[in-house]
């Protein structure tokens, strides 16, 4: 059966989307730790990130690194803290987290945020990606 992740590429469900290119996708964690909580995934499912081969494994790491540079534009932070975790979805996923104290990259704590406030960040993030290199 398709991941999750998978259903979201193929427009089955709806996300919140900040960046794409042919071969990955960002967008906004639906139960975020930290406000601008983005997920980068690959298109193509696959469950473990040292699966990956070389190519995309450069490839989503590479396209992280922008989606970083501009969330971190539009949430201010001391630095974007990155994790990979997988356990929930068995597909690829970066997380990437606007920091400001060691303790936000905390699973154990969520933040409320509406779907029209979701959708109001998205848009911000998108718009400063798409002016990194
Ligand atoms: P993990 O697999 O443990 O790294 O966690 C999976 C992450 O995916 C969690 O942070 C979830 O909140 C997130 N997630 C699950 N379903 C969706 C969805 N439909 N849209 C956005 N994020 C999701």
């Amino acid at each position: 059966m398709a991941s999750i992740f998978t259903k979201i590429v193929n427009g089955e469900i709806p996300c919140h989307r900040v960046a794409e290119t042919d071969h990955c996708l960002a967008f906004l964690d639906i139960n975020p730790v930290v406000p601008g909580h983005v997920l980068c995934i690959p298109k193509q499912e696959v469950d473990y990130i040292f699966d990956l081969p070389d190519d995309l494994f450069v490839e989503l790491h590479l396209f992280a690194r922008r989606v970083a540079r501009g969330l971190k534009q539009v949430c201010p932070c001391i630095k974007i803290g990155q994790a990979v975790v997988g356990i929930d979805v068995p597909h690829v996923h970066i997380h990437l987290m606007p920091l400001n104290k060691p303790g936000d990259l905390n699973f154990g704590h969520h933040v409320e945020m509406s779907q029209e406030e979701l959708a109001a960040l998205a848009a911000r993030i998108a718009k400063a990606v798409e002016q990194q290199n």
